[in-house]
């Protein structure tokens, strides 16, 4: 994790849309921070005996158009600024896709490679003790993101259920096919995003076929991109970048011919770790951390943590990248977005980008409250309706009003929050 406050960066983007749309005073306050956090501990009984007690945290930031809702992350360098950070950033990113839903985030501070099976199992559901009078359906609906897995929401839903009296698999999205979850919910960050690059392509009258993409990130986002990009794109995707969690440096994994990530997959941990040895053997070049950045490609998408393109980094990237593709959340920092603006780089920013994981996950509770199941087609083709048409909203905006892409998604998505935000008396 980068060194810059992500709460403040939100907050950043954030003031300067309001000051743009001269944005009411009551409105500007409610949303600049969230309506509630919860922090509190949990004592966990580990395998050896002993008693850990973890930190952990629930940002709601706004349930003006429906119940909270955004991933729990696992990472032992979690802080609540992240987490209000990524709360914020969800009440934008389903605003802007247009899900009858506000934004809510949470995390526990721990790495989970440090724990066994029956361990975050316990995690699980120590978070749900703590938390379960503030969540449900129609209040606050988690979800899995960086460090949990749809397994890990199985546990929780359970818990949630036993506790409540009764099953309830709305109560939290992600989960595993055959335990309440939905076709299409693995794939559809990944696929989202590649949704709105098809769009951002025939928006610059580019034919993707053949075009270049360096990706960073080899987690679920970055799997599922890449394969969309090669797939349903017909492009070549040259790297990815990747943390390894054994000598806990980030390496960035290239082939210029195009990168397998069916074979990647193959030899990538449960937590995201590539085996390099394997990788070697296969003709892939191991590089630094930062080389995705400085690739000749058409398209850069950072689909992993956020923080990566800097004041620092955002120099070395080549003249032929056309699109920037957001796939992870704030990945990157105001100082290097006033460059990628300045450089006419077409931005599809984050909240839009990667909007595909919970517009799924809509669906996904959707198809809980009805007790019936789409097939995957289905759910990916109006996954791929709802990226488009919010794709196509943010476009039209940054044309009235002549203004970059991150600040006509705010523009759209603010809102729409502020609309139901009076349509409810509250300002
Ligand atoms: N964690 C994902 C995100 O940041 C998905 C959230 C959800 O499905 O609720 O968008």
């Amino acid at each position: 994790m980068s060194s810059i406050n992500p709460f403040e960066m939100a907050q950043r983007q954030f003031d300067e849309v309001a000051e743009q749309l001269g944005l009411d005073a009551g409105v500007r306050a409610i949303l600049r921070r969230p309506l509630r956090e919860f922090h509190f501990r949990i004592p966990v009984r580990m395998d050896d005996g002993a008693l850990r007690v973890f930190d952990g945290f629930r940002v709601q930031h706004n349930d003006a158009r429906g119940p909270s809702k955004g991933g729990i992350r696992w990472a032992a360098n979690e802080t609540i600024d992240t987490v209000r950070a990524l709360a914020t950033w969800m009440t934008w990113k389903c605003a802007v896709a247009d899900v009858p839903l506000g934004g809510g985030k949470g995390g526990i501070v721990v790495d989970p490679a440090t724990l066994s099976v029956t361990e975050k199992e316990r995690l699980c559901r120590g978070w749900v003790d703590q938390m379960w009078k503030n969540i449900g359906p129609r209040m606050d609906v988690p979800a899995p993101d960086v460090g949990t897995t749809p397994q890990m929401m199985g546990w929780m839903m359970d818990e949630y259920s036993k506790l409540h009296g009764e099953y309830t698999p709305g109560v939290i999205t992600g989960k595993p096919l055959g335990g309440g979850g939905s076709l299409g919910r693995t794939e559809a960050t990944g696929f989202g995003a590649i949704y709105t690059a098809r769009e951002a392509f025939k928006h610059l009258g580019i034919d993707p076929k053949g075009k270049k993409a360096s990706i960073h990130g080899f987690g679920n986002v970055a799997q599922y991109a890449s394969i969309g990009f090669i797939e349903m794109l017909g492009g070549i995707v040259v790297c990815v970048g990747c943390y390894d969690r054994h000598d806990k440096k980030a390496y960035t994994y290239s082939k210029s011919t195009g990168i397998d990530p069916h074979f990647l997959m193959s030899i990538t941990d449960q937590y995201g770790t590539i085996d390099k040895e394997k990788a070697k053997q296969a003709g892939y070049s191991i590089e630094d951390a930062n080389a995705w950045i400085a690739k000749e490609v058409d398209i850069l998408m950072p689909c992993a943590i956020e923080g990566v393109l800097t004041a620092e980094t955002v120099g070395t990237i080549k003249p032929s990248v056309k699109i920037i593709a957001e796939g992870a959340n704030g990945p990157t920092t105001p100082e290097a977005d006033a460059e990628i603006k300045k450089r006419g780089i077409f931005l599809i920013p984050d909240f839009l980008c990667n909007a595909g994981g919970v517009t799924c996950s809509y669906f996904e509770s959707v198809q809980n409250d009805m007790n019936f199941y789409w097939s995957k087609d289905e759910v990916l083709g109006k996954l791929d309706e709802k990226m488009s048409v919010a794709f196509k909203g943010v476009v039209a905006m940054a044309q009235t009003k002549r203004t970059y892409m991150r600040n006509a998604a705010y523009m759209v998505a603010i809102d729409r929050v502020a609309t139901a935000m009076r349509l409810r008396g509250w300002v």
